[in-house]
């Protein structure tokens, strides 16, 4: 009798713990996969929406349309990842969001844009001037051979590169320092983006760029309105300069 009741109570408690067990897999996997889907499935829109938008004609893209590289460079890369805590419901939409420091995460159209009129090649190494959240260079990393990224807030050069390492963006060098100057070290460079508004292009990444190279920079005051420019170097060293489109961007600030 004592045998059986103990047989009964230990069987009982094995399918309620097989159950609680299997409830807890399955939650866990539920909820992870559940949230992975969700932000797959809201990423894969926006994509598709920068894809279907009818951008600037620009050299190298006569439809105007960004290529299919860049696009699945950015379907790969997590933006919320790259989102504080508080806007990462709002990490695919088409726009910038906070990241501290007043500082923002580009709006991911921009940043198609941006890396397009870069039109990097595999072989590539490019330097980025604001790193911010990391996002930019990450959709660089997968385009490209290196990049170096430079953030003057050194607590945002900090968490960006933890989290370019968490996510193993391995071909991703982030410095804290003055962009404005460059990389000397790391020079010349196949592609120039800087994520930061000045009314001039700080002349010392002119010189960074290699001939045949691109420069993509939003150029104005603080409060003018912001051109972004595409500037080319012919093999011959002469600069050429486009302007694309409106765009407003946070300042270029130099360090004191
Ligand atoms: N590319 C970023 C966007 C960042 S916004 C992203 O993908 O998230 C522009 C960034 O440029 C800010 O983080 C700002 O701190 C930085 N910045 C401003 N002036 C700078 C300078 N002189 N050198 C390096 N970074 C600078």
């Amino acid at each position: 009798m004592g045998n059986k009741s103990i047989q009964q109570s230990f069987a009982g408690s094995r399918i309620v713990l097989g159950a609680g067990f299997a409830l807890a897999i399955f939650f866990g996997c539920a909820g992870n996969s559940a949230a992975a889907d969700e932000y797959t499935e809201r990423r894969e829109k926006l994509i598709e929406a920068i894809g279907a938008q009818a951008a600037v004609p620009f050299a190298g893209a006569p439809g105007g349309r960004i290529s299919e590289a860049v696009l699945a460079a950015m379907r790969s890369v997590p933006r919320h990842e790259f989102v504080p805590q508080p806007f990462r419901h709002l990490a695919y939409r088409d726009r910038p969001l906070p990241i501290g420091h007043g500082q923002t995460i580009s709006q991911p159209y921009i940043v198609a844009l941006m890396t397009e009129l870069a039109m990097v090649a595999r072989g590539s190494v490019v330097l980025e001037v604001g790193t911010g959240s990391g996002y930019q260079a990450a959709v660089l990393s997968r385009l490209v051979r290196r990049v170096y990224t430079i953030e003057i807030v050194e607590a945002l050069a900090r968490s960006a590169a933890k989290v370019l390492a968490r996510l193993d963006y391995q071909n991703v060098t982030v410095r804290a320092g003055d962009g404005y100057l460059g990389w000397p070290e790391q020079a010349p460079f196949d592609a120039i983006i800087v994520t930061a508004a000045a009314p001039e292009i700080p002349p010392p990444l002119l010189t960074q760029l290699k001939p045949g190279g691109r420069l993509v920079m939003p150029v104005g005051g603080r409060t003018q309105v912001q051109s972004l420019m595409l500037i080319e170097k012919g093999k011959d060293g002469r600069i050429t300069r486009t302007s694309v489109i409106p765009v407003r961007f946070v300042p270029l600030t130099r360090a004191r």
